[in-house]
Formats: C-alpha cells, structure tokens, sequence
C-alpha cells in the first residue's frame, strides 16, 4: 500500500461512523461516531493511543456531523492531522449497489444517479449513504470519493443462483432478484483464505460464514462468489439476530390475517421481532443466548438450535452447489468470538471432511483450527470491513 490518508465512512439515517486509516501502516488513526443527527446530537471521537472524547453537539443533518468530525480530527487535543488536506480520500459504505455496481466506483454525478436508482432497493439505507457522500464532497471539496457497495462482490453469481422463481417480468421491470449483502466482509475474508491456503484461486472453493447480528453465507469458487444467502435484501438466509431468514412466504398472510396486521407492521416484524430473539423472547445477542440456555432456559437452546442448523443446511448446499470444499471460514463477532457455536456447527460435518480441534477452537487467534486428518480445512478469520473499504479506496485513487 502507499502512504494515504484514507476516512471511512459509514452513514446511517441518523448516526455516522467513521475511521481514518493509514494505509501504509494499516494503523486507525482515529476513529467515532456521530449519533442521533437532526435529534439532539452526541459525538465520540477516539484519536489512536489517547482517551475518547464525547460531547453532546448540536447536529441539524449529516453536513453538520462531517464539519464536527473534521474539526475534532485537525483541531486542538483530539486532533490527528494538521488540516483537511492531508486526507487523500473518502471511502463510503454503500448498502445497495443492485446490479449497477460490481466493483467499488470513485463517485461523479453518473454514480450519484446509479445509488439513486438503487434507493427502492435500499430504502432505509441507501438514502442515508448518499446524504454521507454529498456531505462530504461539500465540507470536502476536491477530495476524492469512493462508494464501496454490500452487493458489488455478489454480482459474479450466475444467473441460476439470483433469480427467484417468480414471474419473469418483475425481475425485469423492478430487478427482484438475489443481490447478496456483508460483500465487503465476504470479498476481505475470502481473499485473506486464500492467502492463508497458499493456494492458487482457481482451485479453491471456500464458503465464507459471515455471523454477527445480520449473518450470511457466501459461497466463493476461484475467488468468485457463485452464491449468498441473503437475497433482494438483507432479510433471506440465516435466522438473525432479529430477522427472521427464510420462511415458507404463505406465512405472511396466514399471520397478517389472525392478528389483524398490515404488511408494514408484518414486515416490521420479520426485520426488528423474529430470528433468535423472536423464538427465545430474551435477546438478540448470542452471549445472553448461551447464558440462559446455560441455565436451562428451553428457547435460547431452541434459538441457538435453529441458528446452527441453519448454517450447517448452508454449509451442505453450498459443497453441492461447487462440487466440492476446500474450506470453511467463520468470521463477525460471533464466528470470530464464539467457539462453543464453531464446535456445534461442524459437529455433525465429519462425513465431509470438516473435523476441528477442540484444543486449537478454543485458542483466541488461531486461524487453522481444523483437526490432523480434516480433509477441509475449518479457518477463523477476523473481518475488518472498514480496512477493506480504505483498501478498495486507496487502490481506486492512486489509479491501481
Ligand atoms: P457483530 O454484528 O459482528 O458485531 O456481532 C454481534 C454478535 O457477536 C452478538 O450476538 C454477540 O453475542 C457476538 N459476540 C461479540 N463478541 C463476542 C465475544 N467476545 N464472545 C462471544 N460472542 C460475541
């Protein structure tokens, strides 16, 4: 890498987070977040080696976030850089790129209008991205930007693995098709197995088991990913935290007319009410998940259930699907943290080859945690969306 200055931006309807990296270090220079912008306003901001700061600012919009993130990292205590210019360029996570963006794109008018266009397709998140990225391009001007998009790294699936079984006209009129999600994270960690493999691309097929609060699978052959569990959007797949993943779509109206809902509040419920918070009713969060079942409780086990198998029907698949399996990789805070969940999932998974080692599972930084005599190697790899986001953007500005 070359020696840049590279912001990462993160814009959510009210909320902005932020990292500035250099990328010749890879070192965070800083990093924060502004929350509840347009509502009362409140800002951390942690300058690499020295204490956090947070203060209550007044911010009307996300053009008043920016301006105070960029006074508290040039200026006084908090400061990491001595002006504005020495920032080379702006790299902005984008949620829904449909099928107009395949790789990162360093943003002009023509773009601005694609991210646009893709907003039916990402209501919720798409709007606030782009209001991050004009921000910037005014408290900014001049310094390049880059939209880096969830989606760019799914679109090498082949037809056959993105299109729904509904009448063709929608996915032509309206593109309702399989987009996929977390394909920074999918992109990062794939490429660093391959790394780890020591093996050429082309001969490796790795299924990426990206677990967090919003999980997906990614099946990736020759460095490509031929299929996602996520779909048209980040609702498909796995039971989540709070979403519910695949369901028999007959459900929906089936519930809407006992309970007397309508499709937003039924929606609002698949999204914020369901996966393993809605079949255990106490958490969405996998550490309150084990300590409750740990004390007997019979709906976190039934949650933490449902979620495994899930992963392991993914894991099945997605073999089937690439006729083979080199390797299987978790990452996010909970394939990354989570041993007891790892253990659980490969399980049953010794007729294909995918043994652990308890010992090494166990060991916090082990990449290689397969058993002697796995013959697919089971692989943890941290992800580090933000560095991947300054990493497509340092390529695209110094014209890499
Ligand atoms: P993410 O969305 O990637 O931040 O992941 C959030 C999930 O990771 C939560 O369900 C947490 O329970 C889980 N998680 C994060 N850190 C740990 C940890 N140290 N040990 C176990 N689970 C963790």
């Amino acid at each position: 890498m070359s020696n840049l200055k590279i912001l990462v931006i993160n814009a959510g309807s009210s909320s902005l987070k932020y990292q500035l990296f250099n990328t010749e270090t890879s070192e965070v220079l800083a990093k924060g977040l502004c929350e509840r912008i347009g509502i009362d306003g409140k800002v951390k901001h942690t300058p690499a080696g020295k204490d956090s700061y947070e203060a209550d600012v007044n911010m009307e919009n996300h053009g008043d976030a920016i301006k105070t993130v960029i006074k508290l990292m040039t200026t006084g205590d908090t400061a990491v850089v001595g002006s504005l210019e020495e920032i080379d360029a702006v790299g902005h996570r984008v949620l829904h790129g449909g099928a107009e963006f395949s790789k990162s794109v360093i943003v002009n008018d023509d773009v601005i209008a694609a991210i646009k266009k893709c907003i039916p397709l990402g209501p919720l998140h798409n709007p606030a991205n782009l209001t991050g990225i004009l921000a910037c391009e005014e408290a900014m001007h001049g310094i390049p930007q880059v939209a880096v998009f969830d989606t760019a790294f799914h679109q090498t699936m082949p037809q056959k693995a993105y299109l729904y079984a509904l009448p063709y006209e929608y996915y032509k009129k309206y593109g309702v098709r399989r987009y996929g999600f977390h394909g920074t994270s999918h992109m990062y960690v794939s490429q660093k197995a391959i790394e780890f493999l020591g093996k050429p691309a082309e001969e490796l097929k790795i299924i990426v088991c990206h677990l967090g609060n919003g999980s997906s699978i990614s099946a990736v052959s020759g460095g490509k990913c031929v299929d996602t569990s996520m779909g048209l959007t980040p609702l498909e797949g796995l039971p989540m935290g709070t979403r519910s993943g695949n369901i028999d779509p007959a459900i929906l109206e089936y519930i809407m007319d006992n309970e007397n809902i309508d499709i937003h509040e039924m929606t609002n419920i698949l999204n914020k009410k369901s996966g393993v918070l809605g079949i255990s009713g106490i958490s969405s969060d996998f550490r309150d998940l084990y300590a409750a079942k740990d004390q007997g409780n019979e709906r976190a086990a039934a949650a933490l259930e449902s979620f495994i198998y899930s992963i392991q029907k993914f894991i099945g698949s997605y073999a089937a699907a690439m006729g083979g399996l080199d390797a299987v990789v978790f990452t996010a805070g909970i394939g990354e943290n989570n041993a007891a969940l790892r253990a659980s999932v490969v399980e049953p998974l010794g007729f294909m080859g995918i043994k652990i080692d308890p010992k090494k599972n166990e060991v916090r930084g082990t990449i290689d945690i397969s058993a002697e005599d796995a013959t697919v190697k089971t692989l943890v790899i941290p992800t580090d969306e933000e560095f991947a986001i300054a990493r497509d953007t340092e390529r695209l500005v110094s014209g890499k």
